[in-house]
């Protein structure tokens, strides 16, 4: 049997739990396996692995939860994710879809100095080309938090940041969405899943699951 156990793969663990609420709260090997795709002995096993390396505090039946060596590795590899994003679109014209890819890849070189220096060069940017916060320390606090779901019919609003998921992103590209846009949202049902907006003049339908990752701000109603 192969075995394949390497650091970038511990980061990705340690992102899922961050991402999942795990600074504060324990995070299930269910969900884990479902976000990162792997069978529960593996998820098990590496949890096992992180804790022995102090990354995590793991209870059989609750999960991980970071410990704060673990938060602190794991907002360094995100901040590293925004800051090479911010390069490869801003300097190289990758797409919004391509840099979130690529960046999975680079987040993980391990010359820390590396990413001060991209940093400042960059010219120490507030965000990624998403909208997400470039953090300065282990908790991140975003901008803008308000999904297009939680706004009434009606409503005009302004995209601020998109979630850095593939699947979103390929949504966004497809649709030609992208941040500074107004949109109205003209239906909502939510038996149906699915938010319409309108943009340009055309109208979309943005299933639910992406109207959650998609953050806005309101405008004035145009009544
Ligand atoms: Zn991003």
């Amino acid at each position: 049997m192969k075995k394949h156990v390497n650091n970038a793969n511990q980061e990705d663990y340690l992102k899922v739990i961050y991402q999942n609420g795990g600074l504060d709260e324990h995070v299930s090997n269910k969900v884990l396996s479902q976000k990162l795709q792997v069978s529960p002995p593996s998820v098990s096993e590496m949890l096992l692995k992180l804790s022995e390396e102090d990354y995590i505090t793991y209870t059989p039946y609750k999960g991980a939860i970071l410990t704060d060596k673990g938060a602190e590795v794991t907002a360094t590899t995100i901040r590293n994710h925004r800051i090479f994003e911010r390069f490869l679109y801003d300097s190289l014209d990758y797409s919004l879809r391509e840099v979130h890819t690529l960046a999975e890849e680079l987040e993980h070189v391990k010359d820390l100095d590396f990413f001060d220096k991209l940093y400042n060069f960059l010219g120490q940017p507030e965000t990624c080309p998403h909208g997400s916060m470039i953090n300065k320390d282990k908790i991140i606090f975003e901008k803008y938090t308000d999904p297009l779901s939680s706004f009434e019919i009606g409503s005009q609003v302004e995209i601020k940041r998109f979630d850095d998921s593939s699947k979103l992103l390929e949504f966004v590209e497809e649709n030609s969405l992208g941040l500074g846009q107004t949109v109205n949202i003209l239906e909502k049902n939510e038996e149906d899943d699915q938010v319409v907006i309108s943009m340009n003049q055309n109208e979309l339908v943005v299933p639910l699951a992406f109207a959650l990752k998609i953050f806005v701000i309101p405008l004035e109603n145009q009544n």
